[in-house]
């Protein structure tokens, strides 16, 4: 079968809303480091790891031979409802890197689910259904995680079943409170949270869930603190805190082993998806016990910690911190952002650099102001990939590349990236 035949026979049979990168899509057929190689044999440099799910690189040793250990044992997996040696292995070490006392842990396998899992917990503990959310949020696919999410693109608020309302993302480029300095931002931001408190709630809300940098939303960072400054007033009424750490997890922001350790705060609960199982389908939610373990009802996941994907988490997680991956994060995303921010003060197309650690965004606009430009930000894309370098769109604008490689990427490939994404930009704003 063509690549053509196979695009012609998925567009037939997948649903319309679901989307594919590129004019012309690719098939990825092998990869093996940071390459990929697509079913004509061009072979491209992954800086968006998949879709940051790709996080020690491809085709590693150990991750291959923890899942082929399991496979010969001839289980691939019966229940949940048994005994699983790595699931409660890989949760002992989730719960003591998540930095959350007395953390339990409830494995899923989407962050979708992770996030279900985590509203589903804070709106028993806190028997209430009001939720703060972030705009320009995304959380994920299913009925209430699209609820909460504030991206227009993605979101189901107009059917919205649970009751939210929105704060400030810390947006420095747009937005009301984009002129300010990151203090000034903070206390807007907060004073704007007790206003949205007092005025929109009834003051009994369940929780905040944020992303310390909004992935989809187009890697917006937002000020140091931000959301350790809400959560200080929070506090005040026993509000709880969700840090959805699906794409900002396991060190990928370089300084910091979690995003929410940007914001001087510790969350009730963390979601984490994505990266961890390197491909393989794994997530959760871990939580303090007197929160987590308050569900007033029987819940479990059949799938969700299989002896397969927490196999493969286990192995991830290991060859992470054996190798130091977040030191690497921080060397080499400071590299490619420095590099990065040339490019911008050549090129009036690209608006703002932004990022941390292997988490980077460039955002396009029309030159000399801030109006988005979703038109060359394609064009820019599509000629990356003609070069062989993948890297991720987004923002509310559809005017945001992305660049998240795996975490074992190096200063070399970095510097291969730089060059092509130079040339496609050059390229893209003469009109090519
Ligand atoms: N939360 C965030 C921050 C995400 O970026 C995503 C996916 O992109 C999700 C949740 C949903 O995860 P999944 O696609 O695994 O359901």
């Amino acid at each position: 079968m063509t690549t053509d035949e196979l695009l012609a026979r998925h567009r037939a049979v997948l649903p319309s809303w679901m989307p594919l990168y590129y004019a012309e899509p690719i098939e990825i057929v092998s990869g093996s480091g940071r390459r990929v190689t697509d079913a004509q044999g061009r072979s491209y440099l992954d800086f968006f790891g998949g879709v940051l799910t790709n996080m020690i690189g491809y085709d590693v040793a150990e991750v291959r031979e923890a899942v082929q250990r399991q496979l010969g044992t001839g289980v691939v997996h019966t229940s949940t409802l048994y005994l699983i040696r790595q699931q409660v292995e890989l949760a002992e070490k989730v719960a003591a890197l998540s930095g959350i006392p007395d953390a339990r842990v409830f494995f899923t396998n989407s962050g979708t689910e992770a996030n279900e899992a985590a509203l589903l917990v804070a709106t028993n503990y806190r028997r209430s259904h009001q939720i703060l959310a972030v705009r320009n949020s995304y959380h994920g696919r299913s009925y209430a995680a699209m609820g909460i999410t504030g991206h227009r693109s993605w979101s189901a608020s107009a059917l919205n079943p649970l009751q939210v309302s929105w704060l400030h993302s810390g947006d420095r480029l747009r937005g009301l409170l984009s002129r300010l300095r990151p203090d000034e931002y903070v206390d807007a931001a907060v004073d704007d949270l007790r206003e949205v408190l007092a005025t929109q709630t009834a003051g009994d809300v369940a929780c905040l869930i944020a992303e310390p940098i909004q992935g989809v939303g187009g890697f917006v960072a937002p000020p140091d603190g931000l959301f350790g400054a809400f959560k200080k007033v929070l506090d005040e009424s026993g509000i709880l805190l969700i840090s959805d750490e699906v794409q900002t997890g396991w060190g990928r922001t370089g300084d910091h082993f979690w995003g929410y350790q940007a914001h001087d705060v510790t969350p009730d609960l963390l979601t984490f998806a994505k990266g961890i199982g390197n491909g393989f389908a794994l997530a959760g939610v871990v939580g303090r016990a007197e929160v987590l373990n308050e569900v007033h009802a029987t819940s479990f996941s059949t799938f969700g910690g299989n002896p397969i994907s927490t196999a493969a988490g286990n192995a991830v997680l290991d060859y992470l911190l054996e190798h130091d991956l977040q030191a690497n994060a921080a060397r080499v995303g400071g590299v490619l952002l420095a590099g990065l921010r040339e490019v911008a003060a050549r090129h009036g197309i690209v608006g703002e650099v932004r990022g941390r650690g292997l988490m980077i965004g460039v955002e396009f606009v029309r030159p000399g102001g801030t109006e988005p430009d979703p038109v060359a930000t394609a064009r820019v894309f599509e000629e990356c990939k003609r070069g062989g370098l993948l890297v991720g769109k987004g923002g509310l604008y559809g005017n945001v590349l992305r660049m998240g490689p795996p975490l074992t990427v190096t200063e070399e490939e970095a510097a291969e990236a730089l060059d092509i994404l130079t040339g496609a930009v050059a390229a893209a704003e003469s009109g090519g």
